[in-house]
């Protein structure tokens, strides 16, 4: 039985430099609330990656600009579902259909036979039935140990890679980073990827090189890039993908020259236009990889649907409340240990640390002993409908959903 726990993680403190704000947010989510707090953490997404070469590029720690108030989230999806003309989707899961009793016995007996499920919001989540990006042509892994997601997750970044090679069959591969580690949770250095939805990835660049690299006006190869993003956009159950402001410039401008609608690029793009609730939304820290948020809809209506079977059965731990600590100069790992009455160990786990070594300025998850027990209440997702340009939308022929079993 894969040990895993469900976090009621409450992130008190997503960044270190802001204490009162962080804790404001963390008490605005009670447990089993929905997911609230996930685009406020995303701000902070951390980007300290490694490259192909072992180097790794320190950006920005820490980032709160478009944090928004924890209640927006249910606005979001309205609007999504609204903008569109069409109306939301509710994701039907095979265990929809199954009674109380059929679900415990397939966590008892099968529960592989549950699917992938995506357990919590991306910051204080946990992933079941993980899938681990195989590798393939048009991709290359950074560090295969942390790239397990959903199905979907796994199914729709491949199919979204395979849509800009049928267009571009030439293209270089796309550097993988994390995705989320196996059984999800925190992964350092970010503050998502917990759940199996999260996934960083390079952009093509001309030439491209291993890992992550800036994207420039001189090196982005926007029709590769726009290609790809196109694809998530309008072939896969994104829910946003972060880039940077300035690549955001280059490939809105590459759209609108390729003769996209202007209407559709208004509405996708935060850069240069005034869309309440754009798909490509910019964060620090993404001007050398873009970052995608997958829906998972089927992984999060299971979830919902089984967590409390798991709970039930011990599948699930007693939930662990972390907060986040920016390592100083001098500090080691004892003295954190020391300082927060946890152990080495226990710092270890909940960072993914094999040695002892921390580099100043690192952003570490210190696991709080004492955190309430009792697993959230998940609740299924509201999915909105996809936002297609115009020659798509009126064909509004619902795109094909990758089946949910493992
Ligand atoms: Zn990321």
């Amino acid at each position: 039985m894969p040990r895993w726990s469900l976090g009621i993680v409450l992130l008190l403190g997503a960044c270190a430099t802001s204490p009162a704000r962080t804790a404001r947010h963390g008490a605005g989510h009670p447990p089993g609330g929905p997911d609230t707090s996930s685009r406020a953490a995303e701000s902070a997404d951390t980007s300290l990656h490694a490259t192909a070469d072992g180097q790794t590029d320190d950006l920005e720690a820490c980032d709160h600009e478009g944090e928004d108030d924890p209640d927006d989230e249910v606005d979001d999806t309205s609007e999504q579902a609204s903008a569109g003309g069409a109306r939301a989707q509710p994701p039907v899961s095979p265990l929809a259909a199954l009674t109380d009793a059929d679900i415990e016995r397939m966590v008892r007996e099968d529960p592989a036979s549950l699917g992938s499920l995506s357990l919590g919001a991306t910051n204080a989540g946990r992933l079941f039935n993980g899938v681990q990006m195989p590798e393939g042509e048009g991709w290359s892994h950074i560090s295969p140990a942390f790239a397990w997601g959903t199905q979907e997750t796994v199914d729709y970044l491949v199919r979204a890679i395979r849509a800009t090679r049928r267009k571009h069959p030439d293209s270089p591969p796309l550097y993988l980073g994390h995705i989320s580690a196996k059984h999800g949770g925190p992964l350092s250095p970010h503050v998502s990827h917990q759940a199996g939805r999260d996934v960083d990835i390079s952009y093509y660049l001309t030439p491209q090189k291993p890992g992550f690299h800036r994207a420039t006006a001189q090196n982005l190869d926007r029709e590769r890039s726009w290609a790809f993003v196109r694809a998530l956009i309008t072939e896969t159950d994104v829910e946003m993908i972060l880039i940077d402001s300035g690549v955001q410039r280059l490939l809105r401008e590459y759209a609108l020259a390729s003769g996209e609608d202007p209407a559709w690029i208004d509405q996708v793009f935060q850069y240069g236009s005034r869309s309440p609730r754009p798909i490509i939304r910019h964060a620090r820290g993404h001007a050398n990889h873009l970052h995608i948020r997958f829906f998972s809809p089927i992984a999060q209506a299971s979830a919902a649907r089984a967590h409390r079977f798991l709970a039930k059965q011990g599948v699930v731990q007693p939930a662990v409340k972390y907060i986040r600590h920016v390592v100083k100069n001098g500090q080691t790992l004892g003295i954190l240990a020391k300082r927060y009455g946890v152990t080495v160990e226990a710092i270890q786990r909940a960072n993914n640390l094999k040695g002892t070594f921390i580099k100043a300025k690192r952003i570490l998850n210190i696991p709080r002993p004492g955190a309430a027990a009792e697993p959230p209440a998940l609740r299924p997702p509201v999915i909105p409908a996809r936002r297609l340009p115009p020659e798509q939308s009126a064909s509004s022929a619902p795109a094909r959903r990758p089946s949910a079993g493992g």
